[in-house]
């Protein structure tokens, strides 16, 4: 695998493989790899030639006093990982190959972004579009793959390249879990022990209201409140549980089929999300 660091080489790797006709995919990631960043690597191993994996921890996507700084960082072991799972190449630009100090250009995606997790996460979105936007027109890949587990974050990209033009195919994945259903995330491992036991359920909440939306039971409204205050109980700080329409995130109605329920609730200061996209027969 080779580790490149410049824009300028990457370009020029990929432009000798474009001569060898190959086709290229290409998961970006901010390291601290798990088992679902690399269910991301097999699927665009299995869609491309080549592969190419970027580690930027990248800062305008981090709101004022979140964990930019404390976020973990394991390039070591993300890189024998990496190794083992035999992808082509290693993406690392630093903060300076990626920013100009006078950058002004900031991509927004409005009426995807603005809500859920841009409520509490002040320029997050933008921040998001505007690296993957800048990745993408660096390593000009034939696919790139994205997780389901940050679902809205899925849908604002999606829009972009759809409104931009980007000659790009997204392709997603589920949400890998752990074996208690906890979604893996590299925030994660700030849950101290207790905290990791109470975790999955929020998993269990997004399950239950699913059943409950399948089953008729209640209305839209009433499973949110039940399953904010369940969460609650539990020790979890609720930030947001709504039923929403998979493919605009808009509130969903009842004559709505495909649905995502989407959540984000705080343990202790351990932010976390969750989702489950599911259609309902009418
Ligand atoms: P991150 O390193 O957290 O920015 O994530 C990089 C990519 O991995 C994004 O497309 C995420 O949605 C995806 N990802 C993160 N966690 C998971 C997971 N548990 N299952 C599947 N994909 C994931």
């Amino acid at each position: 695998m080779q580790v490149i660091q410049s824009i300028e080489q990457i370009r020029q790797l990929v432009r000798q493989w474009r001569q060898l006709e190959k086709t290229i995919g290409f998961v970006p990631t901010m390291g601290n790899l798990h088992q679902g960043h690399l269910s991301l690597v097999e699927e665009a191993q299995k869609c491309a030639d080549k592969v190419i994996v970027s580690i930027f921890v990248n800062p305008t996507q981090f709101a004022p006093g979140e964990d930019f700084t404390s976020y973990p960082r394991t390039l070591q072991e993300d890189q024998e990982k990496l190794e083992n799972a035999q992808v082509d190449v290693l993406f690392v630009p630093d903060r300076e190959e990626i920013y100009f100090p006078d950058e002004s250009t900031r991509i927004n995606v409005s009426g995807l972004s603005e809500q859920y997790c841009g409520a509490s996460r002040t320029g997050h979105f933008s921040g998001v579009a505007t690296v993957v936007c800048k990745l993408l027109n660096i390593v000009q890949p034939d696919s790139a793959v994205f997780g389901q587990k940050d679902f809205q974050q899925l849908r604002v990209i999606q829009r972009m390249v759809r409104d931009l033009n980007i000659p790009v195919k997204i392709k997603s994945m589920p949400t890998f879990r752990g074996l208690d259903g906890l979604a893996m995330s590299s925030r994660n491992s700030y849950l101290t022990p207790e905290q990791k036991a109470t975790a999955p359920e929020l998993y269990q909440a997004l399950l239950d209201a699913k059943e409950a939306i399948l089953a008729c039971r209640q209305g839209y409204p009433e499973i949110e409140h039940q399953q904010i205050s369940r969460l609650r109980c539990s020790g979890f700080d609720p930030e947001y549980f709504v039923i929403c329409r998979s493919l605009d995130l808009h509130s969903a109605k009842s004559d709505d089929t495909d649905l995502v329920i989407l959540t984000a609730a705080k343990l202790g200061k351990t932010r976390l999300i969750d989702n489950i996209e599911f259609i309902k027969k009418i």
